[in-house]
């Protein structure tokens, strides 16, 4: 087995970052585009004189080479899901295959307004209404609403809807219940749709203790977020006897699908007796995501909470024509303008076409597959603090390297000089030290040894070199940054050092 050992100096890095930016290559005269001859008169009266400009703003004046240089470069200083496996836990980093994109942007998708009139947005309205079908069919619910932007969006839409099914009932209640390994947006959106949260402590397989959730269940609460799998990758076995316990009180059952690819296509949330769920299209049906977005968080409903959803919905006619319709008197309202992300939309039916249902079951078969491959290599070199069978990710701890010093930070930060993006680490919070590897199903084989080569040579250097995995990473072109200053002090704008 290989060791990586440091490449480039501090300073050569330093140096690498520090190369003059496009604002700084600016040289007057220089240009990258070719405006027409102007045909119009220089001078006008068309805008007042106290709207016009005096001077001519100083601008950057560049070559085109020097800009696709920039970028190229600035890219180059970057990992993306297409460069390598990207195994951030929860976050579903898969393939986005490129016929999504292509179908995205045929012109009727990526042209149309939202404004437009119905009779000359048939087709849009149809994906829209197929959309709406064949999610029904995966969640097992009978109504979908596709507007959410986000998987929180979708949480905050979900439990909106809860809330006024209970208050239109005479009372709203008070508190929502939530696993400590549940994903941390779920007390965030419950709390945003005015509720208090109780968290219930998970037994010692990591998942739902039934007896735990039948003392906490009363009539002031409104209901209990799973997370299926849970944040552990663990499967929530007891889910219909749940449901039944929040029933028998009047309480709802929500569902944070958000990583539906770990059983798409082999189980239906709807048949588990789940009231409501949302799922991230952004990650189960691959559209792309990171950075924050453009995403797609649809929520499945039960009969019960089926009036509440947001307007408009899109209905067809007996005649074939499909209409938005507003007449919903109990719906909770728009949670978005138009239509949610429609060409996220697009590209996600794309995906559920193209791979159709036994696709879509083998995605489920090959995310659950690929994660225990991981932990099956893995188990020997470091902790597993749950061994219950795993879904589509597995948590291991630094419990093992922790006696030499080397820590979860440590071992994320050395994979980096492997060629590997760090997993998500320190999360979910009822493990400590936690180290969450999700492969996704779009990872050959060859890629998940090199992967695992890497994560045993890393815990060999723990033992052997401590240090070298102290200091990492050695290969890339900024170090260990303050992460919090990044986050409260974010530097967004270049200014001319003086
Ligand atoms: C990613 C994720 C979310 C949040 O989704 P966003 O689109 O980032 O808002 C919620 N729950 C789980 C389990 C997730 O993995």
């Amino acid at each position: 087995m290989t060791t990586i050992e440091p490449e480039i100096t501090e300073r050569e890095a330093a140096q690498k970052l520090t190369e003059p930016l496009i604002f700084e290559r600016s040289k007057a005269g220089r240009r990258g585009y070719q405006l027409p001859a102007l045909d119009v008169p220089e001078q006008s009266d068309v805008l007042p004189q106290s709207l016009m400009r005096g001077e001519i703003a100083e601008e950057v004046e560049v070559s085109e080479v020097d800009v696709i240089r920039h970028f190229t470069r600035l890219s180059k200083l970057n990992f993306s899901i297409d460069q390598g496996l990207y195994p951030l836990g929860s976050c579903t980093m898969k393939h986005n295959p490129r016929i999504n994109e292509e179908i995205a942007r045929t012109w009727g998708f990526a042209q149309s307004h939202p404004f437009q009139a119905e009779h000359q947005v048939q087709g849009n309205l149809e994906l829209l209404w197929t959309l709406e079908q064949t999610l029904k069919e995966i969640f097992g619910m009978p109504r979908v609403t596709l507007q959410p932007v986000a998987g929180a969006h979708g949480e905050l839409t979900g439990i909106l809807m809860v809330h006024k099914a209970l208050a239109k009932s005479g009372n709203a209640r008070k508190y929502i219940l939530i696993p400590d390994s549940a994903h941390g947006t779920n007390p965030a959106s419950a709390a945003f749709a005015g509720y208090q949260i109780k968290e219930l402590k998970s037994n010692n397989r990591g998942t739902v203790d039934l007896a735990v959730l039948e003392a906490a269940v009363d009539e002031d609460v409104a209901a209990l977020m799973i997370t299926v799998p849970n944040t552990l990758g663990l499967f929530e076995s007891d889910i219909r006897k749940m449901a039944d316990i929040l029933h028998a009180k009047g309480a709802y059952l929500y569902c944070d699908g958000a990583n539906l690819n770990s059983y798409v296509g082999v189980a239906r949330p709807g048949d588990m007796g789940i009231d409501v769920i949302h799922s991230n299209l952004h990650k189960t049906f691959s559209t792309p995501h990171g950075g924050g977005g453009p995403g797609a968080g649809p929520v499945g409903v039960s009969d019960k909470l089926a009036p509440f959803v947001p307007t408009p919905t899109v209905e067809k006619r007996e005649d074939g024509t499909f209409y938005l319709d507003f007449n919903h008197p109990d719906s909770i309202g728009r949670m978005r303008a138009f239509h949610g992300n429609f060409n996220v939309l697009v590209r996600a039916l794309t995906y559920m076409r193209s791979m159709g249902p036994t696709g879509l079951r083998r995605i489920a078969q090959l995310a659950v597959l690929n994660a225990n491959y991981i932990r099956a290599r893995l188990r020997k070199h470091y902790h597993l603090p749950y061994d219950g069978p795993s879904l589509h990710e597995v948590v291991f701890s630094d419990k093992l390297q922790a006696p030499k010093d080397v820590h979860t930070l440590d071992i994320a930060k050395r994979l980096m000089d492997y060629g590997f993006h760090p997993p998500t680490i320190y999360f979910p919070l009822i493990v400590s030290g936690a180290l969450m590897i999700e492969p996704t199903e779009s990872e050959p084989k060859e890629e998940l040894d090199a992967f695992c080569d890497a994560m045993i040579a890393i815990a060999r250097e723990c033992e052997e070199r401590p240090e070298l995995v102290r200091s990492a990473p050695h290969t890339t072109p900024v170090r260990r940054l303050d992460e919090a200053r990044a986050a409260r002090q974010p530097v967004l704008r270049w200014r001319r050092s003086v």
